[in-house]
Parts: structure tokens; sequence; C-alpha cells
């Protein structure tokens, strides 16, 4: 199934467009490729094409965290790889460069939630928030958040969080510096990224289903 990419067969539509199917190198599965993540290897780096369009070697998985983690927990995922491989990348180095990516990534997606309000942080204002009609879509918690803070929040919002691997102090770290226990999402592309970035990132502990 990784071989024959390029030779995979144009489905066309009922409404007469032509819809390039592409397959998950990691489970397999067969979708149109614009609900698959492209990755490309160029400028001699591996990294995600929201694209789709730029130019290099390429790969697709899906945008599933079991299929995100997939690419980790193999370490050194043979599929995903020896795509790569040849194309002037060190094989060795790749799953080194897809974290790298994916930490810059996380980042600029966290500064962009943060200033543009799609992401809210601490049990009051999210709270708060949510009585003024806001909804939100995702749920974090710090490692070591309180309980009655899970609970609080989650009553708030009607929403199961999903705690992290990282401690208030740690997640603080990634905002202002001051401690962080928990953090809410608006339903946004740009918060779909973020929480993305954040799989790759290894950000959750792997109790996921
Ligand atoms: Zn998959």
């Amino acid at each position: 199934m990784t071989t024959k990419q390029h030779a995979e067969p144009e489905k066309v539509s009922k409404g007469g467009h032509a819809t390039k199917e592409r397959t998950c190198i990691i489970c397999g599965k067969t979708a149109p490729k614009g609900e698959l993540l492209r990755w490309i290897a160029s400028n001699g780096t591996v990294s995600p094409d929201w694209t789709q369009k730029l130019g290099g070697r390429s790969v697709y998985t899906c945008f599933s965290s079991r299929c995100l983690s997939g690419i980790y927990s193999k370490r050194f995922n043979p599929a995903f790889c020896d795509n790569f491989a040849g194309f002037g990348i060190d094989k060795s180095q790749i799953f080194d460069f897809v974290k790298e990516n994916a930490q810059r990534s996380r980042d600029w997606y966290f500064n962009i939630c943060l200033k543009s309000g799609v992401l809210v942080k601490g049990q009051n204002l999210i709270a708060e928030s949510a009585r003024a009609g806001t909804v939100f879509s995702r749920l974090f918690f710090a490692e070591d958040a309180a309980e009655n803070t899970v609970s609080f929040t989650e009553r708030a919002l009607g929403l199961t969080g999903i705690r992290l691997d990282l401690k208030k102090e740690e997640l603080g770290g990634l905002f202002d510096g001051r401690e962080v226990s928990v953090f809410a999402l608006k339903p946004s592309e740009q918060s779909e990224k973020l929480v993305f970035y954040m799989y790759l990132s290894g950000f959750f502990t792997h109790q996921e289903k």
C-alpha cells in the first residue's frame, strides 16, 4: 500500500469533481486526500503541509490521536521513515524534525489562540465566559490540577476535560509564566490545529481511547 501512492486511482464523485484518495501510512485507511494530513520532506526537514500543495516527497496520515501517536510510538515507524529516506533527509533525524516542528507550531498556535480569545485560562474566567454563553469545545487540565478545579470547571462547561502530561508550572511556562491549572478552547480551526500540535508534541498521557 505504501509503494503505489502515486498510482492510486482518481475517483470521480457524483458532482463530476475528481476526488483523489490517499492512504494513511500508519493504519492503512483510505480517504479523500482533503481528509488526511499530508507530510512533506523539503529543505532537509519533515513537516505537515496544511496546504497540500507544497512540493516534495510526501506521505499521508489520519488526524486521529492513534495515528499521530503511532508515528512516535514505534519511534521509527518504518513506513513513515522509508518514504522520506533518500530524499536528503537523515532517517535518524526524522522524528527530531517532526517534534521540533511540532513544538514550534504548538507555541505559535498557543499564542494565536490566546491573543484571539479562542483560548481562555483559569477556572473563574472560563466559568464566567460559559455563564455568558460562550461555547467551549475542549478542556485541558494540568497534571497536578486540584480535583475541585476539575469538577468545578467540568460542571460549568458540561464538558469532560483531558489531563495533560504537564504540571501547572510547566503549563504556565507556555503562557506568561504564572501557573495554569486549566484552559479551555472555543471551537475553531486554530484551536484544532493547536490540539493537533499538542498531540504531536507528546502533551498527552497515553490513556486515550
Ligand atoms: Zn490512520
